[in-house]
Parts: C-alpha cells; sequence; structure tokens
C-alpha cells in the first residue's frame, strides 16, 4: 500500500507545490513508484512538470466527478520520471459543481482505492485555500506534511490547520501530521533562525531535521519546466530535498 501525504498550508507561497515536486522527483530517481496529484487550479505542479495543463483532455476535476472510475485514465507519465493527475484551468468552477454531491469530502479517496496499491508514494499538492479540494486531499491522505515558510508569522497558521486536521479525523480518523518542513529558510538572518527554533521547540520530533533554503534555482525550476533534481541537481536546492527525501523514507519506509 502507498502511503498517500498531503503538503497542506491554508497560505500560499510557503513551498506547497516545490516540496511536493522536488521530493517526488527524487523519490522516483530512487527508484519509487510516485504519483503526484495538482488539486490546484494554479497548476502550478502541472506547469512546473512542463505538462501544458490546457492541452490536456483530463484532470482531476473528472476524477473527483467520477470517482467510481479510477484515476488511471487522468494519469499522465512524465518526463521527470513521475506520474501526474494534472490540474485544469477550469478547476475554479468545479469546486460548485461538486459541492452538491454526496460524501464530496470523501471523492478523492475513494477515487484512489485501487491506485493506491500501484505505487509507493502519492503525494497531494492541495491550493491554499480550505475549500473542498483541501478537503479532499486531507480526506484521502494518511499524513499531512506541513510547509512552514521561516517568517514571522509562520506559526500564526498552524491552529487553523490543527482544527481542519481535527473536522477531517471525523471522516479520516487515522489522519496525523507527519512531519514540519521549515521551508524558505535564510540562515544568515537571525529572523529566520529564531522561527526555525520557534517551530521546533513546539513541535520537536515532528520538525524534520533538513531545511530548505532560499536558492535561486529553486525559483528558477518551474519556469523551464523541471524538477530541481533534473534542473540544477547540485544546488543548494536539489540537496536540501535530496536530504528530506533521506529522512521521509526513514519515517515512511
Ligand atoms: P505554494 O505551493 O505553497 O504556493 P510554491 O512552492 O509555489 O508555494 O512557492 C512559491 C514561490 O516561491 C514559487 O515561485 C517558487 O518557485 C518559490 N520558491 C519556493 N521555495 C523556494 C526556495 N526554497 N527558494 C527560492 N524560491 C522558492
Ligand atoms: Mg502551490
Amino acid at each position: 500500500m502507498g502511503h498517500v501525504l498531503a503538503l497542506a498550508m491554508q497560505k500560499g507561497g510557503v513551498g506547497k507545490t516545490t516540496t511536493t515536486l522536488s521530493l517526488g522527483f527524487v523519490l522516483a530517481e530512487r527508484g519509487r513508484r510516485v504519483l503526484l496529484i495538482d488539486l490546484d487550479p494554479q497548476a502550478n505542479l502541472t506547469q512546473g512538470l512542463g505538462v501544458d495543463p490546457s492541452a490536456l483532455e483530463y484532470s482531476v476535476y473528472e476524477v473527483l466527478l467520477n470517482p467510481e472510475r479510477g484515476s488511471v485514465f487522468a494519469t499522465v507519465t512524465t518526463s521527470s520520471g513521475v506520474d501526474l493527475i494534472p490540474s485544469s484551468l477550469d478547476l475554479a468552477g468545479a469546486e460548485l459543481e461538486l459541492a452538491g454531491k454526496v460524501g464530496r469530502e470523501l471523492l478523492l479517496r475513494k477515487a484512489l482505492r485501487e491506485t493506491r496499491t500501484q505505487y509507493d508514494y502519492i503525494l497531494l499538492d492541495p491550493p491554499p485555500s480550505l475549500g473542498l479540494f483541501s478537503l479532499n486531499a486531507l480526506a484521502a491522505a494518511d499524513a499531512v506534511l506541513v510547509p512552514m515558510q521561516m517568517h514571522a508569522y509562520a506559526l500564526k497558521a498552524m491552529p487553523q490547520l490543527e482544527q481542519t486536521i481535527e473536522l477531517v479525523r471525523e471522516i479520516q480518523p487515522s489522519l496525523v501530521i507527519g512531519g514540519i518542513v521549515c521551508t524558505l529558510a535564510d540562515r544568515r538572518t537571525n529572523l529566520s533562525l529564531q522561527i526555525e527554533q520557534q517551530v521546533r521547540e513546539q513541535y520537536g520530533d515532528l520538525v524534520f531535521t533538513t531545511v530548505i533554503p532560499i536558492n535561486v534555482k529553486l525559483a528558477e525550476a518551474p519556469t523551464v519546466g523541471m524538477p530541481i533534481g533534473s534542473y540544477a541537481p547540485h544546488s543548494a536546492g536539489a540537496l536540501a530535498y535530496a536530504a528530506l527525501a533521506d529522512e521521509l523514507e526513514a519515517r515512511y519506509g
């Protein structure tokens, strides 16, 4: 059974998509069977893999609309070695349409029932809002990985995320926070170090030892549709995500 992990945080720009993409690539490079699912109408993950969301017949939207069909029909293989269920730009209107469906929070979980047996890791990249797509991601996941940007208000977002996880536990009782990743760190500044220290004091072993630094290569890679591991394999960003993958594999095997 594959591990289903959701990269969740109800804020944009904290490194959800970058972490999904970069970790997914490393795991696939190591021979793991990896599926990435883009649940964000902005389709950053899809585009970051060099896939044009407007050229696709199916997206995660069709998967959510027809969960009994499974997910293979909407899965594309990418040159990066990971499989992808892409987002589409018209996902934005889909939320309303799905809102009327029975069991609307459990559509993704249902669609992945068979799929899970085919992969070692399924990483879910939800949008920054706590709407139906995020709820579907959380309800489909075994664990939440929380990317936390090292800036002043980083910890302020946690209570709301924890509350949401608590709510989702009513339908998915075994959902846990699997780990917290410190992202966009600038270890030359006191502020970044202080925030990191606060996060570690509050969350202890949940926080991965690896810290993801601010690295310009990480910002460049999606503009050419490549994961950092193939765009700049020796960059600080790529090395950090490889170390994070080591830790993840030690936790999940
Ligand atoms: P989210 O998915 O949480 O909105 P992203 O992963 O898309 O966040 O990151 C937001 C922006 O910051 C993107 O342009 C991305 O390329 C950039 N970025 C993410 N992580 C880093 C990093 N460690 N160093 C430099 N830029 C980064
Ligand atoms: Mg994103």
